[in-house]
């Protein structure tokens, strides 16, 4: 069974050099190679428009190689990575050389996000946009140091190397200019404010939701939201995580805010109180909150108000998680488990079909990559994932590629598997993978 733009059907699909060449029913050529997908699911390889590959900066974490062997393991063929490695990607020339390092290591293709700094001129904008950043992320309320280049959670702005973190100001500032380059705007949502005045050490999992309330979701949505509409600005809400930042971004959509939203697996699985068996693998920003947010999610989802499954795939060192609650640093890994758990949530939700909607057509358009990726039809990348649906996977740390290996969906059973994945027409996953690390930059169409 194919997913086709009509739906899915009993098709044969074509391949030469990497790309479709025709979907229907006609035989294949002679002597043509041919893989035998009867009682599978054949679906558009991911676009997973949210990872963290931490590289370069933190090979303890992971790189290049370790997330995209997991993205290959779990049917993601194109991953976008966030601007926050180390220097953090805020010019063309760091860009570049961040695109060269991965061309080397990458075994599915990759697209890189551009940063906004406070500081960040019109002209590096431009200069990130020529180099092929997909996009830029702001990341409110985070500082930036200028000696290590590195965007900091820091809140102590006594700091001479600390440079103030992008504002609302620094967005309606540069919001025009991305808006003429035609590239969406992505935000980390939580108003800095807020934050502030929620402050707390960590001791248990409740300190966590007090110190992060959804509020602080809410008016950032709402914030940027207005700073959007006046400037036609993609705006794009990066992990979503609240009933009322949810509820604030449905009416700013309603009423013709140019916003798009994607939500992550675990707010879509988790809630508050699997913490006492999940443990810290669970301690995400924003935080995972109640089981009311979760359903809301999940509705938000099921209605298409959230278009756009991702990750926010951000692997520490297992001794890092580690640490005390307080201590251990936020973030999870995600990738390889993005297609089972979108396939098994849209099941629940009565139309299976929805899934690949969720993380391959939706991210495409979101990443401009909807002229080549995110469907399966001719001229389009002959990026494939053959999904065994009679077979379960259990969500196991030794299963895992990723450097951390204990995420926060860890135990769960999704009744579908990942059997071979394709990228560009070639075996990207286990056993049949080739050596080559063959991923390529991918860059927006401009129109
Ligand atoms: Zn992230």
């Amino acid at each position: 069974m194919v997913h086709t733009s009509d739906g899915p059907k009993e098709l044969n699909v074509h391949v030469a050099d990497g790309v479709i060449t025709s979907v229907g029913m006609n035989a294949a050529p002679a002597g043509a190679k041919t893989v035998d997908a009867s009682g599978m699911y054949v679906l558009p390889g991911a676009i997973d428009v949210h990872v963290h590959s931490r590289d370069p900066g933190f090979p303890q974490k992971e790189d290049f190689g370790t997330l995209t062997a997991a993205a290959a393991a779990g049917g993601v063929t194109t991953v976008i990575d966030m601007p926050n490695t180390v220097p953090a990607v805020d010019a063309d020339g760091v860009l570049e050389s961040k695109a060269a390092l991965a061309r080397g290591k990458a075994r599915v293709d990759f697209g890189l996000w551009g940063l906004i700094r406070s500081s960040s001129t019109p002209a590096e904008l431009e200069g990130l946009a020529a180099a092929g950043a997909i996009g830029f992320k702001a990341y409110l309320g985070y500082a930036f140091s200028r000696s290590r280049k590195q965007v900091r959670s820091s809140l102590d702005l006594d700091d001479p190397d600390l440079e103030a973190p992008p504002d609302y100001g620094t967005l309606a500032r540069l919001a025009p200019v991305i808006a003429e380059l035609g590239l969406p705007l992505a935000i980390h949502a939580e108003d800095p404010a807020i934050l502030g005045a929620f402050r707390r050490p960590l001791e248990t999992y409740a300190d966590l939701l007090a110190a992060r309330p959804a509020e602080a979701e809410a008016v950032a949505i709402a914030a940027a939201a207005e700073i959007a509409g006046s400037s036609g600005v993609r705006l794009h809400i990066a992990h979503l995580s609240s009933a009322i930042g949810l509820a604030a971004a449905h009416e700013l959509i309603r009423a013709g805010a140019p916003l798009s939203l994607e939500t992550c697996p675990q707010y879509l699985w988790r809630s508050a109180e699997d913490f006492a068996k999940v443990g810290a693998a669970m301690k995400v920003f924003p935080p995972i909150r109640t089981k009311g947010d979760r359903d809301a999610l999940v509705d938000g989802l099921a209605k298409g108000t959230i278009k756009i499954v991702a990750t926010d795939h951000a692997p520490h060192a297992d001794d890092e998680k580690a640490a005390s609650f307080d201590d251990a640093p936020a973030g999870s890994p995600g990738v390889q488990t993005l297609y089972v758990s979108c396939l098994e949530l849209a099941r629940r939700l009565g139309d299976v079909w929805l899934a690949p909607r969720w993380v391959a057509e939706a991210p495409a358009r979101l990443a401009g990559l909807h002229d080549a990726k995110g469907t399966i039809a001719p001229g389009y990348d002959a990026d494939l994932v053959i999904v065994d649906p009679n077979r379960a996977t259990r969500v196991r740390p030794k299963a895992m590629r990723s450097r951390q290996r204990h995420g926060a969906l860890n135990g769960l059973e999704f009744g579908f598997s990942i059997k071979e994945v394709y990228l560009r027409g070639s075996p990207v996953s286990a056993p049949r993978w080739s050596a080559r690390a063959a991923g390529r930059l991918v860059r927006p169409a401009r129109h």
